[in-house]
Protein backbone atom coordinates (compact mmCIF):
# COMPACT_ATOMS: atom_id res chain seq x y z
CA UNK A 1 0.00 0.00 0.00
CA UNK A 2 1.08 3.13 -0.78
CA UNK A 3 2.10 5.70 1.99
CA UNK A 4 -0.14 9.07 2.32
CA UNK A 5 1.43 10.66 5.48
CA UNK A 6 4.42 10.70 7.34
CA UNK A 7 5.43 13.06 10.20
CA UNK A 8 8.44 15.02 11.80
CA UNK A 9 9.75 18.11 13.82
CA UNK A 10 8.48 21.27 12.77
CA UNK A 11 10.43 24.61 12.89
CA UNK A 12 8.68 27.91 12.06
CA UNK A 13 5.46 26.46 10.35
CA UNK A 14 2.40 28.09 10.74
CA UNK A 15 -1.00 26.64 10.12
CA UNK A 16 -1.29 24.56 7.00
CA UNK A 17 1.35 24.99 4.02
CA UNK A 18 1.04 23.93 0.78
CA UNK A 19 3.17 23.04 -2.06
CA UNK A 20 4.53 20.60 -4.53
CA UNK A 21 7.63 18.71 -3.42
CA UNK A 22 10.86 18.64 -5.03
CA UNK A 23 14.09 17.08 -4.85
CA UNK A 24 15.67 19.48 -7.64
CA UNK A 25 17.05 22.74 -6.29
CA UNK A 26 17.26 24.40 -9.61
CA UNK A 27 13.12 23.59 -9.93
CA UNK A 28 12.75 25.91 -6.40
CA UNK A 29 9.57 28.44 -6.14
CA UNK A 30 7.93 29.98 -3.30
CA UNK A 31 5.10 27.10 -3.94
CA UNK A 32 7.74 24.50 -3.66
CA UNK A 33 9.18 21.95 -0.56
CA UNK A 34 12.77 20.86 -1.33
CA UNK A 35 12.97 17.65 -0.28
CA UNK A 36 16.47 16.76 1.10
CA UNK A 37 18.55 13.96 2.73
CA UNK A 38 21.56 16.16 3.45
CA UNK A 39 21.26 19.65 4.32
CA UNK A 40 24.42 20.58 4.55
CA UNK A 41 24.38 21.87 0.69
CA UNK A 42 23.66 25.22 0.08
CA UNK A 43 19.66 26.09 -0.21
CA UNK A 44 18.43 29.00 -1.29
CA UNK A 45 15.73 29.46 1.30
CA UNK A 46 14.00 32.86 -0.35
CA UNK A 47 13.07 30.95 -3.07
CA UNK A 48 11.09 28.14 -1.64
CA UNK A 49 8.03 26.89 0.32
CA UNK A 50 10.22 25.04 2.93
CA UNK A 51 12.09 21.90 3.46
CA UNK A 52 11.65 18.44 4.25
CA UNK A 53 14.55 16.62 5.61
CA UNK A 54 15.04 13.19 6.92
CA UNK A 55 18.22 14.97 9.13
CA UNK A 56 17.41 14.17 13.23
CA UNK A 57 18.87 17.12 13.51
CA UNK A 58 18.64 20.42 11.83
CA UNK A 59 20.71 23.88 12.68
CA UNK A 60 18.59 26.84 11.18
CA UNK A 61 20.53 29.53 8.88
CA UNK A 62 17.76 31.90 8.52
CA UNK A 63 14.09 31.63 9.24
CA UNK A 64 13.32 29.54 6.76
CA UNK A 65 10.29 26.84 7.13
CA UNK A 66 11.50 23.12 8.12
CA UNK A 67 10.30 19.36 8.86
CA UNK A 68 13.14 17.49 10.07
CA UNK A 69 13.75 13.71 11.60
CA UNK A 70 11.24 12.58 9.01
CA UNK A 71 11.63 8.84 9.01
CA UNK A 72 11.68 8.88 5.15
CA UNK A 73 10.44 10.78 2.20
CA UNK A 74 10.80 7.83 -0.14
CA UNK A 75 7.28 7.90 -0.68
CA UNK A 76 7.15 11.28 -2.40
CA UNK A 77 8.26 12.14 -6.07
CA UNK A 78 9.08 15.18 -7.46
CA UNK A 79 5.61 17.10 -8.54
CA UNK A 80 3.47 15.66 -5.93
CA UNK A 81 1.76 18.12 -3.40
CA UNK A 82 1.11 17.55 -0.07
CA UNK A 83 0.12 19.64 3.35
CA UNK A 84 2.06 20.38 6.10
CA UNK A 85 1.00 21.31 9.75
CA UNK A 86 2.39 22.73 12.23
CA UNK A 87 2.14 19.72 14.06
CA UNK A 88 4.79 18.15 11.76
CA UNK A 89 2.06 15.90 9.82
CA UNK A 90 3.05 15.16 5.69
CA UNK A 91 -0.11 14.73 4.04
CA UNK A 92 0.38 13.94 0.19
CA UNK A 93 -3.21 15.41 -1.32
CA UNK A 94 -2.01 15.05 -5.00
CA UNK A 95 0.16 12.17 -5.97
CA UNK A 96 1.56 13.31 -9.83
CA UNK A 97 1.92 9.74 -10.86
CA UNK A 98 -1.39 8.20 -10.43
CA UNK A 99 -5.15 9.13 -11.96
CA UNK A 100 -7.23 8.24 -8.35
CA UNK A 101 -6.49 11.93 -6.74
CA UNK A 102 -9.28 12.55 -4.33
CA UNK A 103 -10.22 15.57 -2.40
CA UNK A 104 -11.53 14.98 1.11
CA UNK A 105 -14.08 17.84 1.24
CA UNK A 106 -15.45 16.79 4.94
CA UNK A 107 -15.64 13.51 7.17
CA UNK A 108 -19.30 14.99 8.07
CA UNK A 109 -22.06 13.08 6.93
CA UNK A 110 -25.97 12.99 7.31
CA UNK A 111 -26.19 9.53 6.60
CA UNK A 112 -24.46 6.54 8.92
CA UNK A 113 -24.51 3.50 6.21
CA UNK A 114 -23.89 0.21 8.14
CA UNK A 115 -21.13 -0.16 5.22
CA UNK A 116 -19.32 2.91 5.33
CA UNK A 117 -15.76 2.72 3.99
CA UNK A 118 -14.83 6.36 6.40
CA UNK A 119 -17.16 6.37 8.89
CA UNK A 120 -17.97 10.04 9.57
CA UNK A 121 -16.70 12.41 12.49
CA UNK A 122 -19.02 14.92 13.64
CA UNK A 123 -16.13 17.80 13.78
CA UNK A 124 -15.96 20.94 11.98
CA UNK A 125 -13.42 20.00 9.36
CA UNK A 126 -15.11 21.97 6.52
CA UNK A 127 -13.06 25.25 6.86
CA UNK A 128 -9.69 23.91 7.22
CA UNK A 129 -10.06 21.32 4.93
CA UNK A 130 -11.50 23.96 2.56
CA UNK A 131 -8.51 26.12 3.42
CA UNK A 132 -6.44 23.75 2.11
CA UNK A 133 -8.23 22.66 -1.18
CA UNK A 134 -7.83 26.10 -2.20
CA UNK A 135 -4.32 26.25 -2.05
CA UNK A 136 -4.11 22.87 -3.62
CA UNK A 137 -6.28 23.20 -6.71
CA UNK A 138 -4.26 25.64 -8.33
CA UNK A 139 -1.26 23.70 -7.93
CA UNK A 140 -2.33 20.39 -9.97
CA UNK A 141 -1.44 20.25 -13.38
CA UNK A 142 -3.59 21.46 -15.85
CA UNK A 143 -3.50 17.95 -17.87
CA UNK A 144 -5.04 16.08 -14.76
CA UNK A 145 -7.17 13.34 -16.14
CA UNK A 146 -9.48 13.05 -13.21
CA UNK A 147 -10.12 14.19 -9.68
CA UNK A 148 -12.39 12.48 -7.09
CA UNK A 149 -14.46 14.86 -4.11
CA UNK A 150 -15.32 12.51 -1.60
CA UNK A 151 -16.65 12.68 1.83
CA UNK A 152 -18.14 12.18 4.49
CA UNK A 153 -21.07 14.15 2.22
CA UNK A 154 -19.50 17.10 0.52
CA UNK A 155 -22.90 18.94 -0.03
CA UNK A 156 -22.27 19.80 3.70
CA UNK A 157 -19.89 22.49 3.24
CA UNK A 158 -22.77 24.56 1.91
CA UNK A 159 -22.10 27.76 0.22
CA UNK A 160 -18.39 26.28 -0.07
CA UNK A 161 -19.34 23.43 -2.28
CA UNK A 162 -20.31 25.54 -4.32
CA UNK A 163 -17.41 27.55 -4.48
CA UNK A 164 -15.23 24.45 -4.65
CA UNK A 165 -17.48 23.13 -7.67
CA UNK A 166 -16.37 26.87 -9.40
CA UNK A 167 -12.77 26.91 -8.51
CA UNK A 168 -12.38 23.06 -9.79
CA UNK A 169 -14.39 24.29 -13.40
CA UNK A 170 -12.04 27.72 -13.64
CA UNK A 171 -9.10 25.89 -12.89
CA UNK A 172 -9.16 22.37 -14.37
CA UNK A 173 -11.75 23.12 -17.00
CA UNK A 174 -10.14 19.46 -18.87
CA UNK A 175 -10.34 17.55 -16.06
CA UNK A 176 -13.42 15.01 -15.18
CA UNK A 177 -14.19 15.99 -11.40
CA UNK A 178 -15.90 13.07 -10.12
CA UNK A 179 -17.81 14.03 -6.97
CA UNK A 180 -19.25 11.40 -4.42
CA UNK A 181 -22.40 12.60 -2.55
CA UNK A 182 -25.78 10.98 -1.62
CA UNK A 183 -27.36 13.21 -3.46
CA UNK A 184 -29.99 14.18 -0.57
CA UNK A 185 -29.09 17.58 -0.31
CA UNK A 186 -30.24 17.99 -3.91
CA UNK A 187 -34.05 17.10 -2.86
CA UNK A 188 -33.93 21.32 -2.32
CA UNK A 189 -34.29 22.27 -5.46
CA UNK A 190 -32.17 25.20 -5.29
CA UNK A 191 -28.91 23.47 -4.18
CA UNK A 192 -29.37 21.41 -7.65
CA UNK A 193 -30.48 24.87 -9.95
CA UNK A 194 -27.08 26.28 -8.04
CA UNK A 195 -25.21 23.58 -9.41
CA UNK A 196 -26.47 23.24 -12.69
CA UNK A 197 -25.90 27.21 -12.97
CA UNK A 198 -21.94 26.05 -12.38
CA UNK A 199 -22.26 24.23 -15.51
CA UNK A 200 -19.49 22.25 -15.67
CA UNK A 201 -20.17 19.13 -18.48
CA UNK A 202 -17.15 17.65 -16.97
CA UNK A 203 -18.87 17.14 -13.88
CA UNK A 204 -20.49 14.02 -12.72
CA UNK A 205 -22.03 13.15 -9.61
CA UNK A 206 -21.66 9.33 -8.33
CA UNK A 207 -24.97 9.07 -5.85
CA UNK A 208 -26.16 5.33 -4.35
CA UNK A 209 -29.24 3.94 -4.03
CA UNK A 210 -29.21 0.49 -2.79
CA UNK A 211 -33.06 -0.69 -3.11
CA UNK A 212 -36.29 -0.11 -5.17
CA UNK A 213 -37.93 -0.02 -1.68
CA UNK A 214 -37.41 3.38 0.49
CA UNK A 215 -37.39 1.35 4.13
CA UNK A 216 -34.18 -1.08 2.68
CA UNK A 217 -32.36 1.61 1.40
CA UNK A 218 -33.08 3.82 4.37
CA UNK A 219 -32.36 1.61 7.07
CA UNK A 220 -28.80 0.76 5.06
CA UNK A 221 -28.00 4.45 4.86
CA UNK A 222 -29.21 4.48 8.58
CA UNK A 223 -31.85 7.56 8.15
CA UNK A 224 -34.92 8.08 7.94
CA UNK A 225 -36.41 9.67 4.73
CA UNK A 226 -32.78 9.03 2.79
CA UNK A 227 -34.82 7.05 -0.29
CA UNK A 228 -37.36 9.87 -1.02
CA UNK A 229 -34.64 12.90 -0.98
CA UNK A 230 -32.11 10.57 -2.94
CA UNK A 231 -34.34 9.96 -5.63
CA UNK A 232 -36.21 13.95 -5.37
CA UNK A 233 -32.12 15.09 -5.30
CA UNK A 234 -31.97 12.46 -9.07
CA UNK A 235 -34.89 14.48 -10.29
CA UNK A 236 -34.00 17.78 -9.39
CA UNK A 237 -30.55 17.64 -10.50
CA UNK A 238 -31.35 16.08 -13.73
CA UNK A 239 -33.42 18.79 -14.64
CA UNK A 240 -30.55 20.89 -14.63
CA UNK A 241 -28.69 18.46 -16.77
CA UNK A 242 -26.21 17.55 -14.04
CA UNK A 243 -24.52 14.30 -15.17
CA UNK A 244 -25.25 11.42 -12.87
CA UNK A 245 -24.01 7.62 -11.71
CA UNK A 246 -25.97 5.37 -9.75
CA UNK A 247 -23.81 3.29 -7.20
CA UNK A 248 -24.78 0.24 -6.24
CA UNK A 249 -23.34 -1.87 -3.11
CA UNK A 250 -23.44 -5.35 -3.07
CA UNK A 251 -24.44 -6.99 0.03
CA UNK A 252 -26.44 -9.07 1.96
CA UNK A 253 -28.98 -6.32 1.90
CA UNK A 254 -28.70 -4.60 -1.32
CA UNK A 255 -28.67 -8.39 -3.06
CA UNK A 256 -32.34 -9.74 -2.47
CA UNK A 257 -33.79 -6.70 -4.50
CA UNK A 258 -31.05 -5.96 -6.89
CA UNK A 259 -32.56 -7.08 -9.71
CA UNK A 260 -35.87 -5.22 -8.70
CA UNK A 261 -33.43 -2.08 -8.41
CA UNK A 262 -32.26 -2.76 -11.97
CA UNK A 263 -35.81 -2.04 -13.17
CA UNK A 264 -36.54 1.03 -10.79
CA UNK A 265 -33.30 2.67 -12.50
CA UNK A 266 -34.33 2.53 -15.88
CA UNK A 267 -38.04 3.04 -15.70
CA UNK A 268 -37.73 5.78 -13.02
CA UNK A 269 -34.06 7.20 -13.62
CA UNK A 270 -33.33 6.67 -17.46
CA UNK A 271 -31.46 10.15 -17.39
CA UNK A 272 -28.32 8.71 -15.73
CA UNK A 273 -25.61 8.21 -17.81
CA UNK A 274 -23.55 5.42 -15.69
CA UNK A 275 -24.67 2.69 -13.49
CA UNK A 276 -21.60 1.14 -11.27
CA UNK A 277 -22.35 -2.13 -9.45
CA UNK A 278 -19.80 -2.13 -6.40
CA UNK A 279 -17.98 -5.02 -4.40
CA UNK A 280 -17.96 -4.52 -0.82
CA UNK A 281 -14.84 -2.99 1.11
CA UNK A 282 -14.29 -4.79 4.34
CA UNK A 283 -13.10 -1.86 5.98
CA UNK A 284 -14.50 0.94 8.02
CA UNK A 285 -18.44 -0.01 9.50
CA UNK A 286 -18.23 -2.86 7.53
CA UNK A 287 -15.74 -5.02 10.28
CA UNK A 288 -18.21 -4.41 12.64
CA UNK A 289 -21.36 -5.41 10.57
CA UNK A 290 -20.01 -8.05 8.63
CA UNK A 291 -22.65 -10.01 9.67
CA UNK A 292 -25.38 -8.23 8.37
CA UNK A 293 -23.51 -7.48 5.51
CA UNK A 294 -21.56 -10.25 4.09
CA UNK A 295 -22.59 -12.73 1.38
CA UNK A 296 -19.83 -13.89 -0.91
CA UNK A 297 -19.31 -12.62 -4.29
CA UNK A 298 -19.82 -15.62 -6.03
CA UNK A 299 -23.17 -16.30 -4.44
CA UNK A 300 -24.70 -13.74 -5.77
CA UNK A 301 -23.81 -14.16 -9.55
CA UNK A 302 -26.96 -14.91 -10.70
CA UNK A 303 -28.30 -11.59 -9.31
CA UNK A 304 -25.68 -9.51 -10.37
CA UNK A 305 -25.68 -10.87 -14.10
CA UNK A 306 -29.77 -10.47 -14.49
CA UNK A 307 -29.25 -6.74 -13.38
CA UNK A 308 -26.22 -5.62 -15.43
CA UNK A 309 -27.76 -7.37 -18.38
CA UNK A 310 -30.99 -6.14 -18.11
CA UNK A 311 -29.28 -2.76 -17.60
CA UNK A 312 -27.09 -2.60 -20.57
CA UNK A 313 -30.22 -4.75 -22.87
CA UNK A 314 -32.05 -1.67 -22.47
CA UNK A 315 -28.91 0.82 -23.37
CA UNK A 316 -27.67 1.99 -20.11
CA UNK A 317 -23.94 2.33 -19.49
CA UNK A 318 -23.37 -0.39 -16.98
CA UNK A 319 -19.83 -1.07 -14.68
CA UNK A 320 -19.02 -3.77 -12.15
CA UNK A 321 -16.60 -2.44 -9.96
CA UNK A 322 -13.99 -4.31 -7.10
CA UNK A 323 -14.68 -7.61 -8.14
CA UNK A 324 -12.56 -10.23 -9.28
CA UNK A 325 -13.06 -11.91 -12.63
CA UNK A 326 -12.58 -15.39 -11.29
CA UNK A 327 -16.06 -14.99 -9.19
CA UNK A 328 -17.83 -13.14 -11.98
CA UNK A 329 -19.93 -15.78 -14.91
CA UNK A 330 -17.78 -15.19 -18.16
CA UNK A 331 -20.38 -13.45 -19.92
CA UNK A 332 -19.98 -10.18 -17.74
CA UNK A 333 -16.86 -9.96 -17.47
CA UNK A 334 -17.09 -6.92 -20.10
CA UNK A 335 -18.95 -5.12 -17.71
CA UNK A 336 -15.46 -5.46 -15.27
CA UNK A 337 -13.79 -2.61 -14.64
CA UNK A 338 -10.29 -2.43 -12.33
CA UNK A 339 -11.50 0.25 -10.33
CA UNK A 340 -9.32 0.68 -7.42
CA UNK A 341 -7.27 3.40 -6.58
CA UNK A 342 -3.53 2.53 -7.31
CA UNK A 343 -2.94 3.02 -3.60
CA UNK A 344 -5.45 0.44 -2.31
CA UNK A 345 -5.14 -2.15 -5.03
CA UNK A 346 -3.76 -5.73 -4.20
CA UNK A 347 -3.74 -9.29 -4.97
CA UNK A 348 -3.71 -12.39 -3.18
CA UNK A 349 -0.48 -14.96 -3.53
CA UNK A 350 -2.64 -17.52 -5.67
CA UNK A 351 -3.11 -14.73 -7.87
CA UNK A 352 0.76 -14.21 -9.20
CA UNK A 353 0.20 -17.60 -11.49
CA UNK A 354 -3.24 -16.48 -12.78
CA UNK A 355 -3.52 -15.79 -16.65
CA UNK A 356 -5.54 -13.45 -16.27
CA UNK A 357 -4.04 -11.25 -13.42
CA UNK A 358 -3.56 -8.60 -16.01
CA UNK A 359 -7.00 -8.06 -16.92
CA UNK A 360 -8.45 -8.34 -13.62
CA UNK A 361 -9.03 -5.56 -10.97
CA UNK A 362 -8.05 -7.67 -7.79
CA UNK A 363 -8.77 -6.62 -4.23
CA UNK A 364 -8.74 -4.15 -1.61
CA UNK A 365 -5.56 -4.47 0.24
CA UNK A 366 -7.89 -4.94 2.90
CA UNK A 367 -10.06 -7.47 1.23
CA UNK A 368 -7.36 -9.58 1.44
CA UNK A 369 -8.50 -10.77 4.86
CA UNK A 370 -11.86 -11.10 3.93
CA UNK A 371 -12.41 -12.54 0.30
CA UNK A 372 -14.81 -14.61 -1.47
CA UNK A 373 -14.05 -18.49 -1.06
CA UNK A 374 -13.58 -19.04 -4.45
CA UNK A 375 -10.58 -17.62 -5.82
CA UNK A 376 -9.35 -19.48 -8.38
CA UNK A 377 -6.15 -19.00 -10.53
CA UNK A 378 -7.24 -19.56 -14.57
CA UNK A 379 -4.77 -21.48 -15.91
CA UNK A 380 -5.62 -21.37 -19.50
S1 LIG B 1 -7.20 -15.61 -9.22
FE1 LIG B 1 -6.70 -13.53 -8.63
S2 LIG B 1 -6.00 -12.54 -10.54
FE2 LIG B 1 -7.07 -14.43 -11.11
S3 LIG B 1 -9.16 -13.80 -11.53
FE3 LIG B 1 -9.09 -14.47 -9.40
S4 LIG B 1 -8.67 -12.65 -8.18
FE4 LIG B 1 -8.20 -12.16 -10.33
Amino acid sequence: MVTLRTKGKPINIEGHLVGKVSRDIEALNEHTFLLVDNVEQDIPTTKLLGVLTTQQEYKLKNDEKVVFKIPSLQHLENGDIVSVGNDGNINTLYRINSNHNTLLATERCNSNCLMCSQPPRDRNDIPILHEIHKQLIPLIPKDCIELGVSGGEPTLMGELFFSLMEQLKVELPNTEIHVLTNGRSFAWNHMAEKLGQINNRRLMLGIPIYSDYYQVHDYIVQAKNAFYQTILGLHNLSRYNQRLEVRIVLHKQSIPRLTKLAKYIYKNLPFVEHVAFMGLEYIGYTRKNIDKLWIDPYDYQEELSESVEYLASQGMHVSIYNTPLCVLPERIWKYARKSISDWKNDYLPECKNCTKLNNCGGFFTWNLKKHSEHIRPFTT
